[in-house]
Parts: structure tokens; C-alpha cells; sequence
């Protein structure tokens, strides 16, 4: 059957995050108006992350498990998550435990209240290092300026989208952050509310400041370039 929502995220390296973030996933869903699938790629972890999400499927029937073959990167294995992804409706999170799941039914409750197509969150209680801040809010700015758009916080993972939206849009290495932008360039709707940030307790981060930053302006450039290409018609067969 069809669920409404797929609660989808990319798992590198996270073993320890990957039972507590089911539960919580758990609690925050069963027993809501929507019905939902979880939908994890593992993005070719060398840790026991598959032996626990295989683990998990005897307590959790609605979790499937897309593996990719080796280590892609996180746009890649989001990718892989959203092409798997039934559910009128998507919502992505990161699995190491920094997005709260207990923000879904609000972020929910937002996409139907106001009649948009994407709820993106903005993390307000953000608990990472100084520097890693400093590089998000370069970073926003950077990119909203190159773009010409207005997110707040593009590198928040937590993101609900109606899954007709991801399906039209082509993702490249690294453009899992640009998503709302080139949702909003083919015609849909995005909205922001705040949700709720947490430290990571277990495992590591999988990034350093160079990565981020240099590949980054490179992907506003792109972007920017696509936005100004963006087919904008519209048409019908005659009858
Ligand atoms: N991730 C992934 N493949 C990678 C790097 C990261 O699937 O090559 C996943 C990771 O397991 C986590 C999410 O992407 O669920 C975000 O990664 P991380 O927490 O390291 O990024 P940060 O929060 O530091 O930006
Ligand atoms: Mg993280």
C-alpha cells in the first residue's frame, strides 16, 4: 500500500544513532493521521550500520533499506533514499541524531495549513561548533546571493517535500542543499518554520570546512546558471 509520508535518511557510519533515531522516528509517527514507510540508504557504511538497520526490520515492518554499493556521498545516497521513496510526501532528515523527528507532525501540519509544497526547517537552537556556524552563515549568504533567493538555513537536513517535487529535479554531488531552490524554480511553493538542533553524540561529522566551502561556490555558480535556463511555459494538447 501507498503510504502517505516516507521518512528517508543517509546513513554513514552510524551505528549507534540508527536504533535510537527508529525509535524516535516511531514515537513521533505511529498513531498520527499519516500513514508512513522509513526509507534508509546506507551509503556504504564500514561499521555495523546495515547489520543494525537489518536488525531493526523485525521491529519496524514499514523500514526498507536501499544499500548502495560504496560510499557515494550524501546527496548520492539521498538520492537513492527519494527514488525509493512511495509516499505522496518526503521528509529527509541526517541519522546522526542532530535533527529531531519529533518536528515531522508540525512540519506536517505547516504543509497542509498553508498549501505549499515544501516545509524546510531552520535550525534556531543550532548546537555546533563556532566555526561551523561562521561557514553556515557565509555560506546562506554566499549562496542567497548568488542564487537570489532566501533561505535561511539551506544546510538543515530536515526537509518535507511533496515527492512529485524531488521527482523533477536532477541532483548532482553536493545539490542536496540547493533542493528548495530548485524546487522553487519549477513553479512549487517552500515555506520555513524553526525546528529543534542537537549535538552529535555518537560517531563524526563526515565533513572539513575546504570541502564545504570551495565545492560550494561552485554549485551556486551552477545554480544561478540554471535558474536563469529554467524552462517557464506552459502548455496543452489541443483536444
Ligand atoms: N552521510 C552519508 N554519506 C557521506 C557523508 C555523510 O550518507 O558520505 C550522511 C551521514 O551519515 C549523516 C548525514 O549524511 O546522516 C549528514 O552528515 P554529517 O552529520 O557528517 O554532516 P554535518 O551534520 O556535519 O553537516
Ligand atoms: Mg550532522
Amino acid at each position: 500500500m501507498q503510504p502517505h509520508l516516507s521518512v528517508v535518511f543517509p546513513v554513514y557510519n552510524e551505528e549507534e544513532n540508527v536504533p535510537i533515531l527508529l525509535a524516535e522516528i516511531a514515537k513521533a509517527l505511529d498513531g498520527k493521521p499519516w500513514t508512513y514507510e522509513i526509507v534508509a540508504a546506507d551509503d556504504g557504511s564500514s561499521d555495523g550500520s546495515l547489520a543494525a538497520l537489518r536488525a531493526a526490520r523485525a521491529q519496524y515492518p514499514n523500514l526498507r533499506i536501499v544499500a548502495l554499493a560504496k560510499n557515494s556521498g550524501q546527496t548520492a545516497a539521498l538520492d537513492a533514499a527519494w527514488r525509493a521513496a512511495r509516499g505522496d510526501y518526503v521528509v529527509s532528515l541526517d541519522a546522526d541524531l542532530q535533527n529531531d523527528p519529533a518536528d515531522i507532525p508540525a512540519m506536517m501540519q505547516k504543509l497542509e495549513e498553508l498549501g505549499v509544497d515544501m516545509v524546510i526547517g531552520v535550525r534556531v537552537n543550532r548546537h555546533d561548533t563556532f566555526s561551523r556556524k561562521l561557514q553556515s552563515k557565509i555560506g546562506n549568504g554566499v549562496r542567497n546571493w548568488i542564487t537570489r533567493d532566501q533561505i535561511t538555513d539551506t544546510g538543515c537536513s530536515l526537509k518535507l517535500v511533496r515527492r512529485e517535487a524531488i521527482d523533477r529535479v536532477k541532483l548532482y554531488t553536493g545539490m542536496h542543499r540547493f533542493l528548495p531552490t530548485l524546487v522553487r524554480m519549477q513553479g512549487y511553493k517552500v515555506a520555513e518554520m524553526p525546528v529543534n538542533h542537537r549535538a552529535r553524540q555518537f560517531g563524526v561529522s563526515k565533513y572539513g570546512a575546504m570541502n564545504r566551502a570551495f565545492r560550494g561556490l561552485a554549485d551556486c555558480l551552477a545554480v544561478r546558471w540554471m535558474s536563469k535556463r529554467v524552462l517557464d511555459y506552459s502548455a496543452h494538447e489541443e483536444p
